[in-house]
């Protein structure tokens, strides 16, 4: 059992997942809390949260597993994982509840996107995870509901149990050991909180400006037709929300944008749906976020 948890400690370490050590037979962490904390020992400099004490270091991983029969927490923001809980329906829900899984399949088929392919574990209490590698410089934080009924998300400030882990009502097992995917653009818009309060705003356009509009979206373009396989989506989608400001200020003609970024992602090898998908949403986004221009 000692020897169980151990390895899969360090299996999640060897995948770059920090992990922290969790009682035995529980999902909740080891080790006091900040109210009880000594400010001894590695608290010494103030109390660390094991978002913080997490670590990927195999010599002490063995060391603190050799001690109890830890279960296995990874901290989810430093391992750079978003992951998508989807609950079960509980006793006390409301009868007609729909469970985790099927609120993600009603918001895939909204959004117009399959249920993505990842790495998925199946939790001990019947429901799952799926991990997804969150883009580089974006610090999501976990979210309850926000993307549907029994649909959450572990980032920043959260964490999940490893597999490998056990409780008294199951236990915590891979269901697809898939590679873990990216993070879909739809998704983190979706988690995205928006920058400011909505509100539209269309200036007159200097031709100053309006220059200016085409560096950026030549600039922009050219970022994405040469973005490397694994971050072309991640750059389409950043590049296009990057412009997307200007078609809100009325700088550039949306279709132009469209044109010139469908053709970018293409040549970089994404396929025309997705691109066409990722860019509507990136561009929604924008021009519903778009703040006013700053003027000097
Ligand atoms: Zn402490």
């Amino acid at each position: 059992m000692n020897n169980h948890l151990l390895h899969a400690a360090l299996a999640a370490a060897e995948r770059g997942w920090p992990v922290f050590p969790l009682r035995p037979g529980d999902k909740r962490p080891a080790g006091h809390a900040e109210a009880n904390c000594p400010g001894t020992g590695r608290c010494a400099g103030g109390h660390l949260v094991p978002e913080q004490r997490a670590t990927t270091d195999p010599d002490l991983i063995r060391a603190a597993w050799s001690m109890r029969p830890y279960n296995v927490g990874i901290a989810t923001g430093p391992a750079g994982l978003l992951v998508v809980d989807l609950d079960t329906v509980k006793a006390k829900d409301v009868k007609g509840t729909p469970d985790g899984a099927t609120s993600l399949e009603a918001l895939c088929e909204r959004a117009g996107q399959a249920v993505p392919a990842t790495y998925r574990v199946r939790t001990a209490g019947g429901g799952e995870h799926l991990y997804f590698a969150a883009q580089d410089g974006v610090r999501l934080r976990s979210t309850a509901s926000r993307l549907a009924p029994k649909v959450d998300t572990r980032g920043w400030g959260g964490y999940v149990v490893a597999p490998g882990s056990t409780l008294p009502s199951g236990s915590y097992d891979v269901l697809d050991d898939a590679p873990v995917a990216e993070l879909p653009a739809w998704l983190l818009e979706a988690l995205t909180p928006p920058e400011k309060p909505v509100r539209p705003v269309r200036l007159a356009m200097p031709t100053r400006a309006s220059r200016y509009a085409d560096v950026v979206l030549e600039r922009e373009t050219a970022a994405v037709a040469s973005a490397k396989e694994g971050g072309r989506e991640a750059e389409l989608f950043r590049a296009a929300r990057a412009v997307g400001r200007l078609v809100a200020w009325g700088d550039l003609d949306r279709h132009v944008v469209e044109e010139a970024f469908q053709a970018a992602g293409e040549s970089a090898g994404l396929r025309p749906a997705e691109c066409r998908s990722t860019l509507r949403s990136a561009l929604d986004w924008s021009i519903r976020t778009a703040r006013p221009r700053e003027t000097a």
